[in-house]
């Protein structure tokens, strides 16, 4: 057995943990580069409180999932500014944002140099610059992960900006800043951390230290994403989201995905989707589809068990099977409304070349088995 786990020097969770930025801040630097996203968290402002703590602040928004052009804007931003620090405040967009950013604050050149799938995908050379991220939602668990998942708009697709060097210094989980978070975006980015969590459970390169961390969150996300859905307000169960997304994090950037995210990367690329909500419509049919993919061509016992355990632990019954897991996760669909993916344009006519930029995206790799093009096909057409 071998496994390599990296993550943050620190992680900091709990509720009211966010107050503590300023002097973690503080440690790293005079001059913080604040990424926020476009809307309000009640009762906390990030940039005065920095100010506060006798920190220089330079702002930078973002609106939507982060891409080229405004990472090379940010870039030239912090510089131009003599920022030394990085602090993200906001969802997945935003913790991606500053994440590119301060990689980019100490090593030379442009972007595109550096990205993988349509860039040269050089190798960063040097430890990013102190970044300190605070996710205001409970999904991606980007605080904690050596990626940033950035859209080319030229080539309609998503790709990431990857390296060990680029892991966070410190990552904030303050379950009360996502209590604000509206339902529907509750369920989307809530079913990113319940992927997060079961692919790189099932998935080819799992490792006993991210087993052990699926395990409990696959538990907590199944027994409090309906609620948190339900009541926003009801902190136990945006505790255990963010627990879900926090470990889905580790796990993911420590093990590995699989289909659910190698369509994910493209379809985000080419349609103005939300990554959750993507995720959310595509998990139940690749489950159904790597599960009879196993069986059909002679998988090991232990890659067909893991499913049964993915099913005990979502349904909450020990003696559930994989077949139990499916049919709890259609109806979770049904219970968070995530809608087909024929709402975000995807029609019949697009899935032969999602498909084919599917296959050739990262994540695809760690899936359980290799998925034939039948199979993609099938997944996709349902999903629509
Ligand atoms: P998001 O950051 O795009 O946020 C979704 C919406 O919620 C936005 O409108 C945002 O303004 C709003 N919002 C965020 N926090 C809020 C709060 N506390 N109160 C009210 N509104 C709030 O969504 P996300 O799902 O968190 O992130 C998606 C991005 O993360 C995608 O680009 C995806 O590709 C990327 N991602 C990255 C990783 C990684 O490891 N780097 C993993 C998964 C996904």
């Amino acid at each position: 057995m071998q496994f390599d786990i990296a993550t943050p020097q620190r992680i900091l969770f709990g509720p009211g943990r966010a107050r503590e930025v300023p002097a973690l801040a503080a440690q790293f630097g005079g001059r913080v580069f604040l990424v926020t996203g476009e809307f309000e968290l009640p009762g906390l402002d990030m940039a005065l409180a920095l100010e506060a703590g006798g920190l220089e602040v330079v702002r930078f928004a973002v609106k939507d999932e982060p891409s080229i052009p405004l990472i090379a804007d940010g870039v030239e931003r912090a510089r131009g500014a003599g920022c030394d620090v990085v602090v993200g405040l906001g969802g997945g967009s935003v913790i991606d944002a500053g994440k590119a950013v301060s990689a980019l604050l100490t090593n030379g050149g442009e972007l595109f140099a550096y990205l993988e799938v349509v860039g040269q995908g050089r190798p960063l050379v040097n430890t990013a610059a102190p970044y300190v991220a605070v996710p205001t939602t409970a999904g991606t668990g980007s605080e904690v992960t050596r990626n940033s998942v950035i859209a080319s708009p030229e080539h309609r697709v998503k790709a990431s900006l990857r390296s060990p060097l680029m892991i966070p210094r410190v990552a904030v989980v303050d379950p009360d800043l996502t209590c604000s978070v509206p339902p529907e975006v509750t369920a989307s980015t809530g079913m990113d951390a319940l992927t997060q969590l079961i692919e790189p459970f099932v998935c080819a390169r799992a490792n006993p230290m991210t087993d052990a961390l699926c395990r409990e969150g696959i538990r907590r996300a199944a027994r409090s994403l309906p609620r948190a859905y339900a009541d926003g307000r009801d902190r136990g169960a945006r505790e255990d989201m963010a627990v879900a997304s926090l470990f889905g994090g580790i796990a993911l950037a420590n093990a590995g995905l699989g289909a659910v995210h190698g369509f994910a990367a493209p379809i985000g690329g080419m349609f103005r989707a939300p990554h959750g909500a993507v995720c959310a419509r595509l998990l139940p049919f690749v489950f159904e589809v790597n599960i009879r993919a196993l069986a059909r061509r002679g998988a090991s016992a232990d890659a067909l068990r893991r499913f049964d355990e993915a099913a005990a632990l979502l349904t909450g019954d020990q003696s559930a099977a994989a077949h139990d897991g499916i049919q709890w996760l259609y109806r979770l669909l049904g219970d968070l409304c995530v809608a087909p993916l024929s709402r975000f344009g995807l029609v019949s006519a697009d899935v032969p070349s999602v498909v084919a930029h599917a296959r050739k995206a990262s994540s695809m790799k760690a899936n359980p088995i290799e998925l034939t093009d039948e199979e993609l096909t099938e997944i996709l057409t349902r999903a629509i």
